[in-house]
């Protein structure tokens, strides 16, 4: 078994991002039904049940966990379910929850060399305790068996896996603007399996475009988590929101020839779930054309609170 819930599923800024009116912002606001808010993207992965490992640490975490009741303390004064996170890049989005857990809880962190080096050389990060947080390596391309603080195996395995992208935004040197300073180390997706009975599912929040070999890689599979930034590469500029293209950002659109919807469409993917939206997207919006049009192909909108057990 494996236990997946979506503690998040918006993009850097959640739903309603604090400083957008956008038309889909206002919406929630408004108390609009097709219009549901959404706090930044994060999911909680089990195998048993009783420990858990968040797959990237949103900024909302505290707020995630405690509508979560699986997350909840239990028993003694000081505990939590959570044994630790894994790292898909260093996007504030994705790393400032570990801030939140800062609080003296024994974790263990995975992350790429990369990833690891961004957090090692921002002394913030040093309020987690080294006597209780372990930073933890996830080479890439190896199965890595995720432990509990102790040592004792949580029965999941990760493996990292490079993807298009580009380094997180705060990262970016301009002056080496034309690959945006990106490693090959700077943004991953995860396939994450029960070690026992080797179920699995992919993570990819982050993907600028779909190769040959990723497309290979996630053919067949029974779940994937996939990139929902934008439905067109140029909507926050449509929006009135920002200069910034999808693609600029590192995330390629659902829509379109290059898009997502269109890259998966012969993959024999089981389970399809879009996550990591932005509140520019129209498909947040259940009364959409977009919305219909993603679901017709097939596509599930991620929702805070969804359960699926693999
Ligand atoms: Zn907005």
């Amino acid at each position: 078994m494996l236990r997946i819930l979506v503690l998040g599923s918006a993009a850097g800024g959640g739903f309603p991002q604090w400083n957008c009116n956008c038309e889909n912002c206002r919406r929630v606001r408004a108390g609009d039904a097709a219009a549901l808010a959404r706090t930044q993207s994060s999911v909680g992965v089990s195998a048993d049940g009783e420990h858990w490992f968040l797959m990237n640490a949103s900024p909302d975490v505290r707020q995630q966990i405690e509508r979560t009741l699986s997350l909840h303390p239990r028993g003694e004064p000081r505990h939590s379910p959570i044994a630790g996170a894994v790292l898909t890049n260093a996007d504030v989005d994705h790393v400032a929850g570990l801030l939140t857990l800062r609080e003296g809880q024994p974790l263990s962190v995975y992350a790429t060399g990369r990833v690891h080096q961004v957090l090692s050389a921002n002394s913030i990060f040093n309020v987690l305790d080294a006597e209780r947080v372990a930073r933890l390596a996830l080479p890439i391309e190896q199965d890595v068996e995720l432990q509990l603080p102790g040592g004792r195996s949580a029965g999941i395995a990760v493996t990292a896996f490079p993807v298009p992208g580009k380094v997180a935004l705060w990262l970016e040197d301009v002056s080496a603007c034309p690959g945006l300073g990106t490693e090959a180390e700077d943004t991953v997706g995860l396939k994450v399996a029960n070690a026992a009975t080797g179920r699995a599912f992919f993570y990819v929040p982050g993907c600028a475009a779909m190769p040959a070999d990723l497309a290979q890689r996630l053919t067949g599979a029974s779940l994937v988590f996939f990139d929902g930034t934008t439905w067109t590469d140029d909507e926050m500029r449509a929006a009135g929101v920002g200069a910034k293209t999808g693609r600029r950002m590192g995330h390629m659109s659902m829509s379109g020839p290059d898009g997502s919807i269109a890259a998966f469409a012969g993959l024999g993917v089981r389970r399809r779930v879009f996550i990591h939206i932005n509140n520019t997207n129209p498909v947040l919006l259940r009364d959409s054309p977009e919305r219909r049009q993603a679901e017709a192909a097939g596509w599930e909108i991620a929702e805070d609170g969804l359960e699926i057990v693999l």
